[in-house]
């Protein structure tokens, strides 16, 4: 299980027939491949009976499909770099068949990407220690990483078995995407806010993740998951450790990871009575959805941080689909001065408030107050805001990104597998003894019961489209 210190000579995607390939991971290897960062053979894997110039023909049209623009001379490049390896995975034929190909295109250092279900992992991780591939390679994991902490403890030592920690890649997209990473650069390039990043000045902290849209034929795979396992137990916890975890000693990827577990060790075990999970009306007759489901498609919660810097700070997040509008945002809401001298036109003026908006777009916005004009002393709310696109121009897909990382043996943009632990450990009690779900419409914001969450601290802001 020794390590690598160089880039990965050649990517090996297991998989290559699926979903995920096909919206994802073969546009981003051709941009990779467009902006000079690839440059190395790619081996596709799957059980399919494929040849070199199916895959191809598929590779084209995933990367014509994904709307990506297309230099001809990169892709016809780009498509004579793969090829295809067939197999089913518990075959050991398959894994030696790999081993020859890597031979013959003068590979020693692949980084296998295993865009597969995970129940297939056991057979594919065996087959590739089997064969001696765990040495001087990567691996790059997929989400979910297991289902509760016992399955994710499960996979863990199924990759140990024949991968080092150092050797792993646990890929969430989520902490991949630009302004997720704006919000770690916002924090710790400027030392502005640091001062008051705590539980003196902070009233509290709100984060959103909703989707207009239901489960839209993917109620089989939504059954098995749920609004908690989906969004909450890993982007929503990755969201909040940035927002709250101490600067790092450097920027060295476990300085960086060690930070976020502490924050991460220091939330407390979500009690079930703190949590309220909602369905949305209609997501019973979805296809493959059972009639009587207990699924949550909706959950409104409150996190509390046991630490110096945010004990007394409530984390309230509320993730759900079918809602009213697409948003992901995190607000954060500083204290009242402790005497107001002027009112506001309706009363007294709200809070200053800082909002980081992820989705739909690249934002961050001051909201403070300002005097209004006129001969009265009362305030009015102006934003101070910034678009990052619109400033500063688009960055990398997430996926594009963090396969570069990858292949650089850059572990910064991964989940490690503490952390993961550690966010089983905070969502269990919920995941045994789930609070019964309230239904909602389609289209609003939820369900009514969801307000409790939110009534220590006045009610859930309105969202930022909202103003
Ligand atoms: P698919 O269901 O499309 O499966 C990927 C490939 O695996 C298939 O093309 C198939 O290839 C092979 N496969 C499927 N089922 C089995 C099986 N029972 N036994 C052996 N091989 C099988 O998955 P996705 O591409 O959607 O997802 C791949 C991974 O990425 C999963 O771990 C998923 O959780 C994760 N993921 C997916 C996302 C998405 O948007 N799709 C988003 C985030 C994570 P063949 O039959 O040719 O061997």
């Amino acid at each position: 299980m020794s390590q690598i210190g160089m880039r990965s000579d050649a990517v090996v995607l297991f998989g290559v027939t699926g979903d995920l390939a096909y919206k994802k991971l073969l546009p981003s290897l051709y941009s990779l491949a467009e902006r000079g960062r690839l440059g190395v053979p790619v081996i596709g894997v799957a059980r399919s009976d494929w040849s070199d110039g199916q895959l191809r023909e598929r590779a084209a049209a995933a990367i014509n499909e994904s709307g990506i623009a297309i230099d001809d001379r990169v892709m016809h490049d780009f498509l004579h770099t793969m090829t295809y390896v067939r197999g089913g995975y518990g075959e050991s034929a398959l894994y030696e068949r790999i081993d020859t190909r890597l031979k013959e295109v003068g590979s020693k250092h692949p980084l296998f990407y295993l865009s597969i279900p995970p129940s297939v992992f056991d057979e594919v991780i065996g087959g590739l220690g089997r064969v001696g591939l765990n040495e001087q390679t990567r691996v790059i994991v997929e989400k979910p990483f297991g289902r509760d902490l016992a399955t994710a403890l499960e996979l863990n030592r199924i990759l140990h078995e024949h991968f080092s920690e150092s050797a792993i890649y646990r890929i969430d997209h989520f902490l991949g995407k630009e302004p997720v990473q704006n919000l770690l650069v916002f924090r710790f390039a400027n030392s502005l806010f640091e001062p008051i990043w705590n539980r003196h000045h902070i009233h509290s902290v709100q984060i959103t993740m909703t989707e207009k849209f239901g489960v839209e034929g993917r109620g089989g795979f939504y059954e098995e998951v749920g609004a908690l396992r989906d969004v909450v137990q890993n982007h929503l916890l990755e969201l909040i450790t940035i927002l709250a975890m101490d600067p790092p000693v450097s920027a060295d990827a476990n300085a960086l990871r060690d930070k976020k577990v502490e924050v991460l060790k220091a939330i407390r075990t979500l009690p079930p009575e703190r949590v309220v999970r909602g369905q949305y009306v209609g997501y019973r007759d979805e296809e493959g959805v059972d009639p009587q489901s207990d699924i949550e498609t909706y959950v409104a919660l409150e996190f509390e941080i046991d630490s110096w810097r945010w004990s007394g700070v409530p984390f309230l997040v509320r993730a759900g689909k079918a809602m009213k509008e697409t948003i992901t945002e995190a607000v954060v809401e500083f204290k009242a001065p402790p005497r107001l001298l002027f009112g506001a036109a309706d009363g007294a003026p709200p809070p200053s408030q800082l909002r980081f908006h992820i989705k739909p777009d690249d934002k961050t916005v001051l909201t403070l107050q300002a005097k209004a004009p006129g001969s009265e002393m009362v305030t009015r709310p102006v934003d101070l805001a910034v678009s990052y696109e619109d400033s500063l121009g688009e960055g990398p897909e997430a996926y594009e990104q963090l396969i570069d990382d990858a292949m650089d043996g850059d572990a910064q943009r991964f989940a490690r597998q503490d952390a993961v632990e550690e966010a089983w450990r905070i969502v269990t009690p919920v995941l045994e003894d789930p609070p019964p779900v309230k239904p909602y419409w389609k289209g609003s914001w939820g369900p009514e019961e969801a307000a409790r969450i939110a009534a220590g601290i006045g009610g859930w802001t309105p969202f930022h489209s909202a103003h």
